[in-house]
């Protein structure tokens, strides 16, 4: 290789950034540039930055962070390069940024103000010029980046290096230690400044071993100019509804002509020394970046060594630097983030993460080539399925640390007189077995191999020759074929001895009922755990092959259905999506927009087919948890006997009514049942007119009450229909909702709503519309769990009631004992209602909905003709109903509630002591709500942080969705059987993302 004409690390050795104060940098700007300017030092390892500002108005901290708005007084960033700089390099980068400015649409870019000029420093003569500065903050420091985000840096890694694809400059030839073509002379040059032997130790081996991965597919990579520093300090975001969106670049510094991936891969190691990343994390950047500029085979299977070489630069390049220029704060305060990126870089076998971004990408993995021959033959076998599918896993079975050492036992011992050679679990299967409830980290849950229980002694044989190794007492290594074949199993087993065996040679002899577990991987594949986290499932799998054949099974069908991993990753779960939205209508919206594929519940777990369990706390409506075995037997049993209508005299309807009513304060005692709360409030509103004769109703605004045309019509929250007070029929009329807490009027100023409400209705009376009902949740759920004012409902019901009308309280959300303190919503209140809705807690997740009223209103139904709902009441229904409120009363739910509601809201009135986003905890017992605010003072909702907030919730385990017109509040719902671990694990989640971002 000629000199390079610009800087030749390995001939300059280390770079200190050049000695120039406060003072000079203004020195030089007033002098050089004309600029009366404060300077404020910005960090950086091997120039000097200042902040230029005007002198009298000092920017704040907030200026170079997120705070976009109050940065009119910055005049520019100084830069003074490094004296080892050459003018080629310096007119290469500031002709490299004005390139991309002129050619990238949508990108801003730091180019170049005023300058360059040679000035004077302790350090020698530096080049000197003022660049743009771009307001709007970086991603710098450690908080979260949402994937969002870590596309976004992608996208302008891809962007520059689209751009600078042609871009050439004699100053591009240079020789930088960032230059990850010389990472492994970088690394070896270096190492020794790392302190820690051990870290070092690791470092050296890291850069060696992914080195070798790099080395002999160099050839193959496209090289070109590369900004070569695309990373969270130096991408710029704009901030919109409190959401960044990285939209700039700055700092050139270390542009050079190198390959082309070294862009990507640079970018995406500065992910990782972030909250909450690992390597995963950079999914997004991956593809955002292949979007616009494609990676080649070669390019993708070196793109993680690189990340690892990058990461190994850093530390050693952090540790010299700091070594020499210990007074530079920027580089010793990123010695901890460095180490971070290299932890996390080498936390997963680069031939892992390289198999995962290749098939990712699309490029394909050839499976393993395994030869016939098998190590053992069972006659008769059983496939124990582990699976969230599985029955086996039923009733909360997969909970059970032993769970399969208990099922294959039982299998063998049940197998009556010819018995059973083996039971084998399945290759690829994602085990719920496996997994743990409230794990902010997803649990590993894939298994890489099969596990055998024999049930009879077996000898095991070599399937094909090889050479055999042993890493422990109770384990044998089968390499050959390209193949490595590992065994190891408990109980007693005899190994046989010898390092080369020919195909069919004895390996060992094993007991009945011993367990054997076996692992069939690429011979070069890094020995593998035997259970996986689902993220990196496919890059794991893409290096083994199920072990079955080779041990006479039958193989896994395929990879398991319900194998599923996040969305990033993820392609059967992206299937069962399109099929969805292939057939049902898409209005009906899903939660997210990347969801876990769930198939079981059970208590107030749901479990994700990948093995994932997450918290739930939205689902009010499986009130008692999920898959709670009274209801299901209730249901197998009615089931057996009798589903029929209730125009049929059975017992189950009556005794259900009865128990409804009972719990009913007078005159409420006649109960309607039908199925849903649509259509509970869509015949309350019939069953008030046929009362009063009248034609009006009076609804609250920011309310929700069906679907149904007349349950529709009441309903006026604009978060499900955002035209909903302009489309309300003629016969609705909108009261203000009743928020004491951000409405027209707050504090013990919101007794004035029932004024306002009572006049309304007075008013309509005046002009000859009496209405027939005031309808309203006694408790207000939709608008995120709020109390009425004290004495609303006493007094609307009076003025209702005085001008003939009826009070109609929608408990749907509210109501059956969720409140804790109340049964019913109204109680609350203090007021009994004329008629009641219920539905959603009512069937515990089947469908359910009554309403109740007085025998005097029910009878005015008459002239409507008769009444009749085919399944409302059933006798399958009724049996739900009865057993719904035996489980309530029978596991004190009510009780649970107020006490792990009252624990839940004292924690999140603590996180709103310290996170200036809660501007208030609404709620009580297990209906709570923590709105979110982007101003205290204003109350301007968080919208788009609460969604992401709830994005961010789900990656920790959480499922928690947004309420209310704002859709800034969290609604907090969730089965009434939640404990305090379960609500302790819900306000630490949230109060990392609040701290670390979302
Ligand atoms: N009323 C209220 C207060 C509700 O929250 C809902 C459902 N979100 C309904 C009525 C309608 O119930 P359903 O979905 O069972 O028809």
């Amino acid at each position: 290789m000629t000199a390079a004409a610009g800087i030749d690390f390995f001939r300059s050795g280390a770079l200190p950034a050049p000695a120039v104060d406060q003072a000079a940098a203004e020195r030089i700007a007033a002098a050089q540039f004309g600029l009366a300017a404060h300077a404020r030092p910005l960090g950086s390892q091997q120039d000097s930055n200042f902040l230029l500002t005007i002198s009298d108005s000092p920017a704040s901290d907030s200026t170079v962070s997120d705070n976009p708005g109050s940065d009119g007084v910055v005049l520019g960033v100084l830069k003074i390069s490094n004296p080892a700089f050459s003018a080629a390099e310096i007119q290469a980068q500031d002709a490299a940024a004005e390139h991309l400015a002129a050619t990238v649409g949508g990108l801003r870019v730091g180019t170049v103000l005023h300058g360059p000029v040679t000035v004077a420093t302790a350090s020698g003569p530096a080049a000197a010029r003022v660049l743009r500065y771009l307001p709007g903050g970086t991603l710098t420091g450690p908080g979260y980046l949402a994937p969002a985000v870590v596309a976004g840096l992608g996208t302008i890694a891809g962007q520059v290096s689209r751009g600078l694809r042609y871009f050439t400059h004699p100053g591009l030839d240079r020789v930088l230690q960032w230059d990850l073509r010389h990472a492994d002379r970088l690394v070896a040059r270096l190492a020794g400044q790392v302190r820690d032997p051990g870290l070092r130790a690791d470092v050296q081996d890291a850069a060696r071993q992914a080195w070798s991965r790099v080395q002999p597919l160099a050839a193959h990579l496209p090289r070109q100019a590369v900004h070569l520093d695309v990373t969270d300090d130096n991408v710029v975001c704009r901030t919109r509804d409190g959401l960044r969106t990285p939209d700039g670049v700055i700092d050139f510094g270390d542009l050079t002509t190198t390959w082309a991936i070294c862009e990507l891969a640079v970018a995406i190691t500065s992910v990782l020394h972030h909250a909450g990343a690992e390597p995963y994390s950079t999914g997004p950047a991956i593809r955002a970046f292949h979007q616009l500029r494609p990676l080649s085979f070669e390019e993708a299977a070196v793109l993680w060594p690189l990340v690892v070489l990058r990461a190994a630069v850093l530390v050693v390049s952090g540790e010299q630097q700091a070594a020499i220029d210990a007074g530079n704060a920027y580089v010793t305060g990123a010695l901890d983030h460095e180490r971070q990126m290299f932890a996390q870089a080498t936390s997963v076998p680069a031939d892992v993460m390289t198999a995962l971004i290749t098939g990712e990408l699309g490029f394909g993995h050839p499976p393993l080539r395994v030869p016939g021959g098998s190590a053992l033959r069972p006659g008769r076998c059983e496939i124990l399925d582990l699976s969230s599918q599985s029955d086996v896993t039923d009733a909360g079975a997969w909970m059970e640390p032993e769970l399969a050492d208990r099922l294959a036992t039982a299998l063998l011992a049940g197998a009556g007189p010819a018995g059973l050679d083996a039971v084998a679990t399945r290759f690829g299967e994602a085990r719920l077995a496996a997994s743990q409830v409230l794990a902010e980290v997803s649990p590993a849950t894939v298994a890489t191999g099969v596990d055998v229980w024999l049930g009879r002694p077996a000898e095991l044989t070599a399937p094909w020759p090889g050479e055999l190794t042993s890493a422990g007492p109770d384990q044998l290594v089968l390499t050959g074929s390209g193949l490595a074949l590992t065994l190891s199993w408990n109980g007693s087993g005899r190994e046989v001895a010898g390092r080369e065996v020919a195909a069919g040679a004895k390996l060992v002899t094993l007991a009945g009922g011993s367990r054997l577990r076996v692992n069939l991987r690429a011979a070069t594949a890094p020995p593998m755990p035997p259970l996986v986290r689902p993220e990196y499932a496919r890059g794991w799998l893409a290096l083994a092959a199920d072990p079955a054949p080779a041990l006479g099974l039958p193989p896994a069908l395929g990879r398991p259905a319900g194998l599923g991993m996040p969305a990033t990753w993820d392609k059967p779960e992206e299937d069962l999506l399109a099929r969805r939205d292939r057939s049902f209508a898409a209005v009906q919206e899903l939660y997210y927009r990347h969801p876990p594929r769930i198939e079981r519940g059970w208590r107030h777990h749901l479990a994700g087919t990948d093995g994932r369990v997450y918290l739930d706390m939205v689902n009010n409506v499986a009130v008692l948890g999920h898959s709670h075995p009274r209801i299901e037997a209730a249901v197998a049993r009615q089931l057996r006997r009798l589903n029929t209508n209730s125009r049929f005299n059975y017992s189950a309807v009556v005794e259900f009514t009865e128990r409804l009513t009972a719990l009913l304060p007078a005159p409420l005692d006649t109960v309607f049942c039908v199925n849903s709360g649509s259509e509970a409030v869509d015949l309350a509103i019939r069953l008030a007119l046929a009362a009063t004769g009248h034609r009006d109703v009076i609804a609250v605004r920011e309310a929700y009450h069906g679907w149904t045309y007349a349950s529709d019509a009441v309903s006026t929250s604009t978060a499900d229909n955002p035209n909903a007070v302009s489309t309300r029929p003629h016969w609705v009329h909108a009261v203000d909702a009743p928020n004491s807490y951000r409405g027209r009027y707050r504090g013990a100023e919101a007794r004035r709503y029932a004024q306002e409400a009572a006049q309304l209705i007075a008013g309509l009376a005046a002009s000859g519309a009496p209405p027939a009902a005031f309808l309203a949740e006694p408790f207000y759920g939709n608008a995120g769990g709020l109390a009425l004012p004290d004495g609303y409902l006493a007094e609307v019901y009076a003025e209702v009631r005085h001008r003939g009308g009826l009070a109609i309280a929608d408990e749907i959300q509210v109501g059956y004992g969720r409140l804790g303190e109340w049964f019913w919503g109204f109680e609350q209140q203090g007021v009994v209602p004329d008629i009641v809705t219920v539905a959603k807690a009512m069937g515990n997740g089947y469908p359910l909905g009554a309403v109740i009223t007085s025998r005097a209103i029910a009878d005015s139904y008459r002239d409507q003709g008769y009444f009749f709902s085919s399944t409302g009441g059933s006798p399958v229904s009724a049996v739900i109903g009865l057993t719904v409120l035996d489980v309530i009363r029978d596991e004190n739910l009510q009780a649970n509630a107020a006490r792990v509601g009252a624990h839940l809201k004292a924690r999140l009135a603590e996180l709103a002591g310290r996170h200036e986003l809660i501007g208030a905890v609404h709620g009580s017992g297990l209906y709570l709500g923590v709105e979110f605010v982007r101003d205290r003072g204003t109350l301007a909702p968080a919208t788009q942080e609460t969604m992401a907030i709830c994005d961010r919730m789900l990656e920790l385990g959480v499922i928690i969705q947004p309420t209310s017109d704002r859709m800034c509040v969290l609604k907090i719902k969730p089965p009434l059987c939640l404990d305090t671990a379960g609500a302790d694990f819900f306000a630490d989640a949230l109060d990392r993302v609040l701290t670390q971002g979302w």
